[in-house]
């Protein structure tokens, strides 16, 4: 018989970003929440691990919308933790460095700023890049003003206020550079943070690549002590409330459904809790698992029969005795990439081997503000993330634990192996911790399924006006986190607060 627990009036799935700021807004509202996580630390992709004295943020690099007055802010202010977690601007004149044949080129804040640099540098391309940027910037900005939840009926209710979304709603980031005539050269640069996404020109829905560039050139920040200290902070508000409840290690195993509406959860230790609503941050196909598929109406099951985008291999290294300043590292991010086109980087990453020369994506979070607890006292981190196909990891763990093992060192070598002959020489001498997650791991600490980074690919076929969003077919339960909206620390505090102001009536935005 399961141990029943008291009644809340909202049960969370997940401490995810997104279950974690729900979770913190609804407790702060006088709400009684219980929050349950498989984990043993909260975060989700934004958890934190320690290993030898240094503790590495698995899967948060850098973020937008924290200036004062943004959108995190405004979040944090309605908790009143605007003093406690607070945020620092990467530099606005270079905070994304991209690398690759005949390319080295720091993007910077300021699409004006950008556009011109970028004409200087490719003159005959002036008045492409000018209609680059304004279609970039007129999407990114009616995004923006999209509400949560809408759908087709919104957007085309208002054709003028969404013209750039109803226009380019199918077409690809290549569609774009195709239609402008652009060389590969100034494609690389432009699709260049394509790590953010994961996807390649010629997958990533055009609409994608205008909000997250956009917004990065808006701010592209970091926490002033540590992501660590974020997560632990939202979970303090949970956790501080009475009648509120917040537990770590304890997986949902079940939620039980009476006629059309949710009413508990049960946990793998034999726990039930009753509430009133439910809020899912796990990716929402589990949600078919832990309900039971017979539950949900035809219609939704194939909402829910999306594809998985990419996973990667992540490379941890905690470093001693090395000045990675005098290297070229600071507080931007680099991208490097083996070959100007970046459709042809895509494919040999995602093959079913380990790619010579990887593609990754890499920064130094010691090179940015933070706290002590990142690094013991001359330490200093470097971490670097490479995508890659789920299935061959897989199939290599299927054939032996041994294999799949040396797989992972090998893509772990040979990213340091370009690292060293690019930009580091002689690293390997300083490295005295190296973790490397492959999608396996993504998929036992976070049960990410199949890996994922963002949930879907973030291409037209899964980021269009079907798009699932927070609504289920039960009237009490509502999806939040990556799969329901857009993946993205901001993005989801973002949609978080609009559920948050829906459910309560309350208001997060001034
Ligand atoms: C390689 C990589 C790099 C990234 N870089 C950035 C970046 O630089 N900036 C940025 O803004 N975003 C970045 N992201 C995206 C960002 O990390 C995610 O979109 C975001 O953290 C997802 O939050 P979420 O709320 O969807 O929940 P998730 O992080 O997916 O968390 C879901 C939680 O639910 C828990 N859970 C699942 N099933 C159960 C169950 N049955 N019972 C209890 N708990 C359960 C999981 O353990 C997990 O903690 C990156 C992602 C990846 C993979």
């Amino acid at each position: 018989m399961p141990t029943v627990r008291e009644h809340y009036d909202f049960a969370i799935i997940g401490m995810g970003i997104g279950g974690l700021t729900l979770g913190a807004l609804l407790a702060r509202h006088g709400k009684k929440v219980v929050i349950l996580e498989q984990h043993e630390v909260p975060g989700g992709y934004g958890h934190s691990f320690h290993q030898g004295g240094f503790s590495f943020c698995a899967e948060l690099h850098y973020v937008w919308d924290c200036g004062p007055g943004e959108r995190v802010y405004q979040m944090l202010r309605k908790l009143d933790l605007e003093d406690q977690v607070t945020f620092t601007r990467l530099n606005p004149d270079g905070f994304d460095r991209i690398v690759g044949p005949g390319v080295d080129y720091t993007i910077g804040s300021g699409f004006d700023r950008e556009q011109r640099r970028l004409a200087e540098r490719f003159p005959e391309h002036a008045g492409g890049l000018a209609r680059y940027f304004s279609i970039v910037s007129t999407i990114h900005r009616q995004l923006y003003d999209l509400p949560i939840g809408f759908d087709w009926r919104t957007v085309f209710g208002h054709p003028r206020r969404y013209s750039h979304i109803i226009k380019y709603i199918r077409w690809t980031l290549q569609d774009l550079f195709d239609q402008l005539d652009f060389p590969l050269a100034l494609r690389l640069i432009l699709a260049g943070q394509s790590a953010i996404f994961w996807m390649p020109p010629r997958d990533l829905s055009l609409l994608v690549q205008a909000g997250g560039v956009g917004s990065y050139d808006q701010g592209a920040y970091y926490p002033a002590q540590s992501f660590l200290h974020v997560m632990k902070s939202l979970l303090r508000r949970v956790r501080e409330q009475p009648g509120c409840l917040a537990k770590l290690k304890t997986e949902v195993t079940g939620i039980e459904v009476a006629g059309k509406h949710c009413r508990a959860v049960m946990t793998a230790a034999g726990e039930r809790f009753t509430a009133d609503q439910f809020l899912f941050d796990a990716d929402a196909q589990l949600s078919l698992d832990l309900i039971g598929r017979e539950h949900f109406p035809a219609h939704f099951l194939r909402k829910l029969q999306y594809e998985y985008g990419p996973s990667v291999v992540s490379v941890y290294l905690g470093l001693q005795d090395l000045d990675l300043r005098q290297y070229g590292f600071g507080d931007h991010n680099i991208f490097w990439h083996p070959d100007v086109d970046l459709n042809r980087v895509y494919d040999e990453q995602l093959a079913d081997r380990i790619p010579e020369r990887p593609y990754f994506f890499c920064n130094s979070p010691t090179l940015r503000p933070h706290d002590a607890s990142l690094a013991p006292p001359g330490g200093s981190q470097l971490v670097l993330v490479a995508p890659c196909r789920y299935e061959f990891f897989k199939q290599l763990r299927q054939r032996g634990e041994d294999l799949y093992q040396q797989a992972k060192q090998q893509y772990a070598d040979a990213i340091l192996g370009v690292v060293e002959s690019e930009f580091v020489p002689g690293l390997s001498r300083h490295i005295v911790q190296r973790v490397v997650g492959s999608p396996l791991t993504n998929e036992h600490f976070v049960r990410a399924p199949h890996g994922n980074c963002y949930s879907t690919p973030l291409d037209p076929r899964h980021v269009n006006l079907n798009r699932l969003n927070y609504k289920s077919p039960f009237p009490n339960l509502y999806y939040v986190g990556a799969s329901s909206c857009l993946p993205g620390f901001a993005t989801i505090i973002h949609f978080a607060c609009m559920l948050y102001e829906r459910l309560t009536g309350d208001r997060v935005y001034k």
